[in-house]
């Protein structure tokens, strides 16, 4: 008898869960979500992405990066209708914001020095100072991906019905009523909780390491050569630089904030204006050198990044059933804050060692299973 999986969520985390979750015929898989892909909603990160691989980690963290890169660099090769494409991509580093004593906000190690990801991302090179933008002070160039989210969410959802996955719509209120909603006809083996920002507040898991981390964009038609991204604005804590385009005719998106905290939901004029003024200062050819009047505006538009102080969360637990009898076992993947995309495949790939620990703990031959 196959094993019963109930994925929740229909963000970037739970369909690549779902999908390498679906590639094993010794799984039925059934995932659940309030939001899927096609709906725009406060709740619900993931359409609002750009997205991009910019990696954020540390070394001692990187699994997760490490291991999504090589499979979204053979999507970008292979498959054009996941909607990847190819960019050059500059790093800028202002060396005030690397000093915590001068800093506005803590650093990423993507702009770091000499970053770990040197030896993954191709092309990787410093940049000369003759390639720096006025008031940069060094900067690293490499060859990166960007998707256009809409069409690669798509693109998942596609994936997992060829391989058999049923798609629900619910809103769970605890995280236990999932082992019901297979389409199996029996009560789930394994819950796999991938809600983002609602495992705040969803009953079972109530996690109050979560926060959200809000960001503001805006989304032009303007199309550059490049991705960038720089260490920090001298528009107070909360702000950031950034500018990537979408493949597939997707826009660009500019950015914007990374706000803890935040829980608006509507886009704020004065940080749209901000934002703006900010790429066009320092990307002038982006809106051929008219300034701010020559970005074409398709939308502004705001995400909440599923934050967690400590890091994201991917182990297992066992809850207890809370509508009575039993347990369920549960595997959790929520909490990538800005980076769920570059890390999603690793993250998933973990969800499946942990799932198949279950399996072979409940006797099953995994012998076979796809590596
Ligand atoms: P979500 O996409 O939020 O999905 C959560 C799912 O859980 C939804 O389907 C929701 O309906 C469901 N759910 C929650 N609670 C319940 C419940 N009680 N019952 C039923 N269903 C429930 N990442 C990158 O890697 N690269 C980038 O370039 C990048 N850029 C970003 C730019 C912006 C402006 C923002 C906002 C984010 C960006 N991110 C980027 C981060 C990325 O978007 C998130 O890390 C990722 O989308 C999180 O996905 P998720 O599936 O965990 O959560």
């Amino acid at each position: 008898m196959s094993t019963t999986i109930v994925v929740v969520g229909g963000g970037v985390s739970g369909l690549t869960s779902a999908y390498l979750l679906s590639k094993s015929n010794g799984n039925t898989v059934t995932l659940v979500a309030k939001h899927m892909p096609g709906d725009y909603d406060i709740e619900y990160a993931s359409p609002v992405a750009g997205a991009n691989v910019m990696p954020m980690s540390s070394d001692a963290n990187s699994r997760w990066e490490r291991r999504t890169w090589p499979e979204f660099e053979w999507l970008c090769r292979n498959v054009p209708e996941a909607g990847f494409h190819f960019k050059n991509t500059l790093v800028y580093r202002k060396h005030k914001d690397l000093d915590q004593a001068t800093a506005s906000m803590p650093m990423d190690p993507l702009f770091d020095r000499d970053p770990w990801y040197r030896h993954l991302m191709p092309d990787y090179r410093e940049l000369t100072a003759d390639e720096l933008p006025p008031g940069q002070d060094s900067g690293c160039s490499f060859t990166s991906v960007c998707m256009n989210t809409p069409v690669y969410l798509s693109w998942l959802v596609g994936q997992c019905l060829r391989n058999g996955v049923v798609f629900r719509r619910a809103v769970l209120s605890e995280l236990t009523e999932a082992a019901r909603l297979s389409h199996a006809g029996r009560p789930a083996d394994i819950v796999v909780n991938a809600t983002g920002l609602g495992a705040l507040k969803l009953g079972g898991v109530r996690d109050a390491a979560m926060a959200p981390a809000r960001g503001q964009i805006v989304l032009v038609r303007n199309d550059g050569p490049a991705m960038v991204a720089t260490s920090g604005v001298d528009d107070g804590s909360g702000e950031v630089l950034y500018a990537m385009q979408r493949a597939a005719g997707g826009g660009t998106i500019l950015g914007g904030t990374y706000d803890i905290g935040n829980w608006e939901s509507q886009p704020c004029p004065n940080i749209a204006a901000r934002v703006m003024d900010r790429i066009v200062r320092l990307d002038p050819a982006l809106a051929g050198g008219r300034g701010v009047a020559g970005l074409d505006v398709i939308r502004h538009a705001v995400g909440l990044r599923p934050y967690r102080a400590g890091g994201v969360r991917i182990e297992r637990e066992t809850l207890r059933d809370a509508a009575g009898g039993g347990s369920v076992e549960v595997v959790h993947n929520y909490g990538h804050a800005g980076w769920g995309y570059q890390g999603s495949f690793g993250c998933a790939e973990r969800v499946v060692e942990l799932v198949n620990e279950i399996r072979a703990a409940r006797g099953e031959d995994l012998s076979n299973e796809p590596r």
